[in-house]
C-alpha cells in the first residue's frame, strides 16, 4: 500500500495504523519516530500543490485499462487530437503517466522533443497549437528505464507531473495511466480528487479475459469515489478494406463491452473498429483522424468524444 515506506521493515503496519511506531516490527525502523509521532499520517501537502497547479484546467479525465495492449494509449491519442480538432479555441492536454510504457510520443509523432524546466515548472511538448503533452517518456534515457522502478518512486514521479507541470489554461487533460489498478492509481486518484476530477473513461477489447480485468477497474472507481465517464470497446470489429467483410477478431462470447455494460449500470461510450492504417499512423506518429476523417473509426470516435463532452459539461 502507499503508506508502506520504501525502506519499511517487513512487517510494517503502514503509517495510517493505530500500531504505526509502536508495532514489534517498528523496533529498529529508521521511521519509528515519525510514525509514532502520527507525523507521516498529517495530509499530503502536495495535495494542495496540485490542486493549487491544476485549478486552470477544467475537465480533467483518467484514462484507464485493465491490461497492457487493449489499446488505451491509441484511444488516448484519439481523443486527444479528436477533442483538440473539434474547436481550435479548445485547449487539450495529455499526460502520459503511464510509467510501464509510455508511447504518447511516440504515437504524437514528437519522440526526441525535449522538455524545459523553467520558474514555472516543465513546458509540456506542443503536438499542434492547442494540443500539448507531458510524458515520462521525455525524461528517460531509455524507455526500458521505468521498469525497475519501485511503487514509491513511481508514486513519488506522478506526484512531480501532477505539481510540476506548466498547463497553462486548459479545458481538457487526459491522463493517461498504467495498466490495472495499482498504487499508482491511489495516488493520482487521492492527487486528483482534490483538485475535481471529472471521471474515467475505460478501454476494453470485447473478449471475455480483457473485460474481467475492466469490472474490478470499474470496481476500483467506485470504491474510490471516481465517476466512470464509459467504457470505449477498442479493436470491436474489422472490415477488410477489400470485401468490407465484417470480421470478429477478438470474440465477444459474452456479449462484448455492451452487455458487461449494462449488467454493471455503466455507459458504452462507443465501439472503435480495428484500422491496420490506424496502427500505422500510431507507429509513424501521423494524426489519424486528419488523414482519414471518413473512416468508420472516425466516425465512432465522433459520438464517443460527444458522450466525453457531454458527460464533462453535465
Ligand atoms: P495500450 O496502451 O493499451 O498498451 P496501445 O494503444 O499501445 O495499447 O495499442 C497496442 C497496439 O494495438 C498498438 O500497436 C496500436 O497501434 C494497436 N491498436 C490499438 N487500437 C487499434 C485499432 N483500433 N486498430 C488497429 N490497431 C490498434
Amino acid at each position: 500500500m502507499s503508506n508502506v515506506p520504501e525502506n519499511a521493515p517487513q512487517h510494517c503496519p503502514g503509517t495510517q495504523s493505530e500500531d504505526a511506531g509502536k508495532a514489534s516490527a517498528c523496533a529498529g525502523c529508521p521511521n519509528q519516530n515519525i510514525c509514532a509521532s502520527g507525523a507521516a499520517n498529517m495530509p499530503d501537502p502536495a495535495i494542495d500543490t496540485i490542486k493549487q497547479r491544476l485549478s486552470n484546467v477544467k475537465h480533467k479525465i483518467l484514462i484507464l485499462s485493465g491490461k497492457g495492449g487493449v489499446g488505451k494509449s491509441t484511444v488516448t491519442s484519439l481523443l486527444g487530437h479528436g477533442l483538440a480538432a473539434k474547436n481550435s479555441d479548445v485547449n487539450v492536454g495529455i499526460l502520459d503517466a503511464d510509467i510501464c510504457g509510455p508511447s504518447q510520443p511516440r504515437v504524437l509523432g514528437v519522440r526526441g522533443e525535449q522538455v524545459h524546466n523553467s520558474g514555472s515548472g516543465w513546458s509540456p511538448v506542443y503536438v499542434t497549437d492547442n494540443l500539448s503533452l507531458m510524458s515520462i517518456g521525455f525524461l528517460l534515457g531509455s524507455p526500458d528505464d521505468a521498469v525497475i522502478w519501485r511503487g514509491p518512486k513511481k508514486n513519488g514521479m506522478i506526484k512531480q507531473f501532477l505539481s510540476e507541470v506548466d498547463w497553462g489554461e486548459l479545458d481538457y487533460l487526459l491522463i493517461d495511466t498504467p495498466p490495472g489498478t495499482s498504487d499508482e492509481h491511489l495516488s493520482a486518484v487521492q492527487y486528483l480528487s482534490a483538485a475535481g476530477l471529472a471521471g474515467a473513461v475505460l478501454v476494453a477489447t470485447p473478449q471475455e479475459v480483457a473485460l474481467l480485468d475492466v469490472r474490478k477497474e470499474i470496481q476500483f472507481c467506485h470504491k474510490v469515489g471516481v465517476k466512470v465517464i464509459g467504457v470505449v470497446e477498442n479493436m470491436s470489429l474489422f472490415v477488410c478494406p477489400n470485401c468490407q467483410t465484417r470480421s470478429e477478431i477478438f470474440p465477444a462470447t459474452t456479449g462484448g463491452a455492451a452487455a458487461m455494460c449494462a449488467e454493471l449500470d455503466v455507459p458504452l461510450l462507443g465501439s472503435l473498429p480495428l484500422d491496420p492504417v490506424l496502427a500505422r499512423c500510431c507507429d509513424d506518429g501521423r494524426d489519424f483522424i486528419h488523414e482519414l476523417p471518413h473512416s468508420p473509426a472516425v466516425q465512432a470516435l465522433r459520438s464517443i468524444l460527444d458522450k466525453i463532452i457531454a458527460a464533462c459539461e453535465n
